[in-house]
């Protein structure tokens, strides 16, 4: 046997009650610890919980049930039928605890319900799963024993603690010495299986661990044993970056030390309760978090060398908080003024969670899951605080908290975050001094719905750097139904790649579009049924093949400035000026009076303009550019706009403009409206336009609805492809309700961007400080997406295509500034060199028209590919 000093041969597994209470889960079980036993040449412990459901019933029977008599009956024969199943003798095999769990009923505790008849009862549940397991797991063949967990496991008395904490929640000794590991290791066999939950009393009775007990055993059982690791089994593949049923882009978190996911397990993860953590904590024992269906994911490993990685891990909610909000005049110099408050609080049972201060206000909140804060309570408080403050309560809140090791070198790239909280009403902020969380509390309704918009910022931001695969595993979307289906990419053929090496030859950095591409999403488009007119932004990829391609596709063109405007009649000389649209933002009039001159339609979104310079506007047909930022409450944040925008007409000035155009003789006959990126919830789309087809109603002369552009495609591996089904469907649903519109659309990125790849050279390959990094010949001057908005594009190395992508490297551009990156920790070939060439992928969209000579670099060369 090996000495304690170099740890044991024990591995320590815990599996809860659904794990339990099937067959064949009972057959994984088995097959799980003999696996773990052999893979470390030695022992395996496995923790069970009651079968599901067993632990409600028996703490109903402790609280004194009056149907515990039926109660106890149903529990025999769910038990008797379950080892039925198992295909063994009930009364061989549970025949004793049966008539234990009967006789403590009758016994001479039960009437006054003393807690040590209380915990008696609530063990019974795990005594009894694992002893019909042990039997089963023996009727396999495995060699399997029985342990009693109360001969192993000591409760001890911690200081204020209430009579019921000292029975029914206790904690347990966590240290043992070298006799108590031998004693342990000298039960014969080589599996054994023991309860979760329970443990011995000092006066030699029954004791129970509260909630979370097992995963608290386990975690004890690991720390008195030193174990090689504890692994938590539960039916969710681990801890998530956030509550996969609200956020199901949540990413699995591979690997956290201790810190974090001790954090994370407070601020909301149910998967495991924080006080299972500290046993392994303090004694250095690996834990990971397994999923028992899914035995093949990696799960979620937890110890003390994972190498630290600075960035928001997780984001989480909890609700129904209550703030109490304490204002004083006076006081607050006073000794003693918070000893004061804090007393109060105390003396009405309540423990404080959150604290914020300021000259005359103290607020702090209760936490819900740690307090009972009924209204009778919260009264008393109120009455009791009211002495000697001013006391609002405020609920019920819920409370919004990043964990993320490191998270203040990172505020900086929290700005869209706190620009989201920024439309709520924030009541408290609070940042933990140990650099773990950061915590913000607001309405509760203000709540539903923000998780998976934030924890999209968090991602888009690099605040979340789920690039790094050491830390965060697959999706949990991707878990449930494999990763997205996509057909694969243009230039990933054969021929293509060849082709595009032939390309580079002349010179890099170069753009490469594919027409067969930008002809397929054109086609997608014309295909959606309820759009009457399509226009395609031509900003987003002005080259003449381009325009040329999807004007044949029936699609009109839309601009954003007299140059556009010009290029688009230079490219297509016979295009009919109605096919046109001009969309400017704060242009200089007199290209209004050059849009007006070619008989394109104009969009204006001030009233300003129609004052100043009504000889250009008397007359005209316009469209009017409106901003919905007011939006409807649980929709405003997601619409861009609002004060902050520079775009778009307000809503309250709607009445002022087209007043302005009928005393300048003219009309409005379109409404528009561009939303942003990404919007593919039927619904939103369905209620945005509802307020569209008001104004137009209220406007009387309209007979277009432009929903702008923003259709989005998935640029990184995991992302979805635009939901263009589930898009039409909701378009349908629109048109049928106000067919009196025709419906315009005029999307950019949508139909360009994959048609595009960059193709730069490598030009040096530096090893530094523990980062690779790539230099390209090509980088913010060719494409300036990843500097301006952190986006993200795939990489690769063309020239060494077949070659594995083993080595993190981040890739750089020439230009000398810091954000001059194209992408970090991307997996290149390791033979990466340079003149290789590299392919920067979907890069259709707003690459060579952002494209610029800083540092005195040449523009990119523009290639076609049929
Ligand atoms: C940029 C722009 C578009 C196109 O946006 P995408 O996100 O590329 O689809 C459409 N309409 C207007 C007014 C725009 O400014």
């Amino acid at each position: 046997m090996p000495s304690p000093s170099t740890g044991t041969p024990w591995v320590v597994l815990k599996f809860g009650g659904t794990s339990v209470s099937q067959r064949h889960r009972w057959d994984t079980i088995g097959r799980l610890a003999r696996k773990r036993a052999d893979d470390g040449g030695g022992r395996a412990l496995v923790v069970v919980s009651a079968l599901s459901g067993v632990t409600n019933e028996l703490t109903a029977i402790a609280d004194g049930a009056d149907d515990g008599a039926a109660r106890v009956d149903a529990l025999v024969a769910r038990h008797r039928d379950f080892v039925q199943a198992l295909d063994l003798d009930p009364d061989a095999v549970l025949g004793e605890r049966l008539t234990a769990l009967q006789a403590l009923l009758a016994d001479a505790r039960a009437a006054a319900r003393m807690l040590d008849w209380q915990a008696e009862v609530l063990a019974q549940g795990e005594l009894l799963s694992s002893t019909l397991g042990a039997a089963y797991l023996r009727s396999q063949g495995l060699d399997v024993g029985w342990a009693d967990a109360r001969d192993w496991l000591d409760a001890i008395e911690l200081p204020n603690q209430s009579e019921w904490g000292r029975r029914l929640s206790v904690s347990c000794r966590r240290e043992a010495d070298d006799a108590w590991r031998a004693r342990f290791a000298a039960q014969p066999a080589r599996l054994l299986i023991t309860q979760g939950f329970i443990a011995r009393h000092g006066d030699g009775g029954t004791a129970v661990l509260g909630r979370g007990g097992s995963d608290t055993s386990a975690a004890l059982f690991g720390g008195l044993l030193r174990a090689r690791g504890v692994e938590i089994w539960t039916d969710v593949p681990g801890m998530f970056t956030a509550n996969p049923r609200e956020v199901p882009d949540a990413r699995l978190l591979a690997r956290l030390d201790y810190a974090e996911a001790q954090e994370i397990a407070t601020t909301g993860a149910k998967v495991l309760h924080p006080r299972s953590l500290g046993p392994c904590r303090v004694t250095g024992v690996p834990m990971a978090i397994l999923d028992t269906e899914r035995p093949d994911l990696p799960g979620t490993r937890i110890d003390g060398d994972a190498s630290e990685v600075p960035g928001v891990k997780a984001i989480s909610r909890r609700n129904g908080i209550v703030l109490v909000s304490m204002e004083t005049v006076g006081m607050w110099q006073s000794v003693g003024f918070m000893a004061d408050i804090f007393e109060r609080f105390r003396r009405h049972g309540l423990s404080v969670d959150l604290i914020g201060s300021a000259e005359t206000n103290v607020t702090v909140s209760l936490d819900p899951s740690e307090n009972l804060v009924s209204t009778d309570v919260l009264a008393k408080l109120s009455e009791d605080l009211s002495q000697i403050c001013r006391v609002k309560v405020i609920a019920p809140c819920a409370a919004i908290t990043l964990v993320g090791r490191g998270m203040r070198s990172l505020l900086h790239k929290l700005s869209e975050v706190w620009a989201t909280f920024g439309q709520e009403r924030v009541h408290l902020i609070s940042q933990s001094s140990n650099d773990l969380n950061l915590t913000f509390v607001i309405d509760e309704a203000d709540a539903d719905g923000l998780l998976p918009e934030l924890h999209a910022q968090l991602i888009e931001s690099g605040a979340m750097p789920v690039a790094d695969a050491t830390v965060f595993g697959p999706s949990w979307n991707e878990i449930q139904f494999g990763k997205p289906e996509r057909a694969p990419a243009w230039w990933q053929g054969d021929d293509a790649r060849e082709r595009l090496l032939t390309l580079a030859q002349p010179g890099t950095p170069a753009y490469v579009y594919h027409l067969p591409t930008v002809r397929a999403r054109a086609q997608a488009l014309k295909a959606v049924a309820a759009v009457d007119r399509r226009f395609y932004a031509i900003k987003a990829n002005a080259h003449p093949a381009i325009l040329r391609t999807l004007e044949a596709e029936g699609f009109g063109l839309e601009c954003v400035s007299q140059g556009e405007i010009e290029h688009v009649f230079d490219t297509l000389p016979g295009l009919a000026p109605a096919r046109v649209l001009f969309t400017p933002s704060f242009a200089p009039h007199t290209e209004y009076d050059a849009a007006f001159a070619r008989g394109v339609t104009v969009t204006l979104d001030n009233v300003e303009a129609l004052r100043r310079w009504p000889e250009t506007f008397r007359g005209r047909d316009l469209w009017l550019r409106v901003d919905l930022g007011r939006g409807d409450g649980h929709h405003a944040k997601v619409v861009t706009g609002g004060a902050a925008s520079k775009f778009g007409l307000p809503l309250e000035a709607i009445n002022a403009f087209a007043r302005e155009v009928r005393a300048l003789g003219g009309r409005i006959t379109g409404i528009h409206a561009h939303l942003g990126s990404g919007i593919d919830h039927p619904k939103h789309w369905r209620g945005v336009y509802a307020e569209l087809a008001a104004i137009a109603d209220g406007v009387g002369t309209v007979d277009t609805i432009d929903l702008g552009g923003g259709l989005t495609i998935p640029y990184k591996p995991e992302d979805l492809p635009f939901d263009l089904e589930a898009w039409a469907q909701g378009l349908a649903e629109i048109k049928a309700a106000w067919p009196r519109y025709r419906l315009a659309i005029e999307p950019g990125r949508f139909l360009v961007a994959e048609s595009g790849a960059l193709l730069v050279r490598v030009t040096q390959v530096v090893d530094k400080l523990g980062t690779r990094r790539v230099g390209l010949d090509g980088g913010m001057n060719a494409l300036m997406r990843p500097a301006m908005y952190d986006a993200w594009h795939g990489v690769h190395n063309l020239s060494r295509w077949g070659d594995g992508n083993e080595v993190a490297c981040d890739v750089v551009g020439p230009i000398c500034e810091s954000s001059d990156v194209l992408g970090l920790k991307r997996k290149l070939p390791a033979a990466t060199a340079p003149d290789d060439v590299m392919l920067v992928a979907d890069a259709g969209a707003y690459g060579y028209v952002m494209a610029n000579h800083y540092n005195l670099r040449g523009l990119p060369r523009e290639d076609v590919l049929e």
